[in-house]
């Protein structure tokens, strides 16, 4: 009886999948899912040359693992070495080298963290360090708050992007407390690159999407592609819906969200996640998520970050800065809040009436 239920069950759908494959005269999508850079990354392809397409794909994952060791603040690669030199650096005139690459998201992301008034500071992986929540997969692992001695005495350092020079290829910093951790930016730098990696391989059609945070190249059979927003307060709650908005993305957009969901840990009744307000050194506090939607899928990272940490008070004048358009932030307190051009866009699937920010 059950076995027959089974078969029924395959045999409706194998002609469901038929059907559907029938009814779709357009392109085939390609779709395969990468465990890299820390987290599941799905590729779309859209195309009917599915040989073309798996080759793409080998090409970016062996880029994104490259990168990923690479651009890792503890691992063996060009940043754990410069960081390692940083930790060891004996006087303010130790200079230091480092490839190309890195030199590069250093200089980018000192633009950004200026136009975040801070906010968005890779300068600060001390930090991030004592908080741990890159330690969360581990079996071992026991959340700890910190000492606030720890926190305070990083504070008053003030680590900052701006207190890195370089000249010609060479590093120097007269703050002994930088330590890089770029995990709020590598991310979108790789994925802009993974893009232009599949322009290259003549794809003209793909989505990237890393746990949410994705770019889009051309559509989806002639149509835009369609995109779910988490809806961050599941977390606190799993009767709420799962997505709490959907929006359409047209030819080379992005979409980043940051939110206190991605890694937390419930303490003593209080939610501590991975996101640390540079000013205080504790986990940001009045946001619940922000999505960014621009055409920079490495401005789009940074400024997710940047505003999540500005809260509900702060993001618009921080976005104005960093010239972003399409915000939305989901504060503490259940509220929405939107820039106009966003509220023109994005299509809620909730009750809650936003708030437009100009
Ligand atoms: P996710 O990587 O989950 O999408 P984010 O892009 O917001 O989220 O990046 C969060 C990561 O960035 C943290 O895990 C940490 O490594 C680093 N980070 C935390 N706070 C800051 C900050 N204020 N500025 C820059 N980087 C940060
Ligand atoms: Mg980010």
């Amino acid at each position: 009886m059950n076995i027959n239920f089974n078969v029924c069950l395959l045999t409706f759908f194998l002609l469901f999948l038929t059907a559907c494959q029938n009814k779709d005269p357009s392109k085939g999508l390609y779709q395969q899912q990468l465990f890299t850079f820390g987290t599941l990354i799905d590729i779309s392809i859209v195309s009917d040359n599915s040989e073309q397409a798996k080759r793409a794909i080998d090409i970016i994952s062996s880029e994104f693992d490259h990168l990923h060791t690479q651009w890792h603040p503890w691992k063996n690669g060009a940043l754990g070495q410069l960081n390692k030199k940083f930790y060891d650096a004996s006087s303010s005139s130790d200079t230091f080298t480092s490839p190309p690459s890195v030199i590069k998201l250093i200089q980018d992301s000192q633009l950004l963290s200026e136009q975040s008034n801070g906010l968005f500071n890779p300068a600060i992986g001390q930090l991030v360090k004592l908080w741990q929540f890159d330690q969360i997969e581990n079996e071992n692992y026991q959340f700890k708050i910190p000492d606030p001695e720890k926190i305070q005495q990083l504070l008053e350092k003030n680590p900052q992007m701006q207190d890195i020079l370089i000249n010609n290829e060479k590093i120097t910093t007269n703050n002994a407390a930088i330590v890089l951790d770029f995990g709020a930016f590598a991310k979108g730098v790789a994925i802009e690159k993974m893009m232009s990696i599949l322009k290259d391989q003549h794809i003209d059609n793909a989505l990237i999407n890393a746990g949410g945070d994705l770019k889009v190249l051309g559509s989806k059979n002639g149509k835009a592609w369609k995109i779910g927003i988490k809806n961050p307060a599941k977390t606190q709650n799993p009767s709420e819906k799962a997505i709490i908005a959907a929006i359409e993305l047209n030819d080379n957009e992005t979409l980043f969200t940051s939110g206190n969901y991605e890694r937390f840990f419930e303490f003593q009744g209080k939610h501590y996640h991975h996101i640390i307000d540079p000013r205080t050194g504790y986990p940001a506090v009045g946001t619940q998520s922000v999505t960014v939607l621009t055409e920079d899928a490495a401005l789009a990272d940074a400024a997710s970050t940047a505003l999540f940490v500005a809260g509900p008070k702060l993001w618009a004048e921080i976005a104005k800065k960093m010239n972003v358009q399409y915000v939305m932030l989901i504060s503490d307190d259940n509220k929405i809040y939107l820039t106009p051009a966003m509220a023109e866009r994005i299509e809620l699937l909730t009750d809650i009436k936003p708030v437009i920010v100009k």
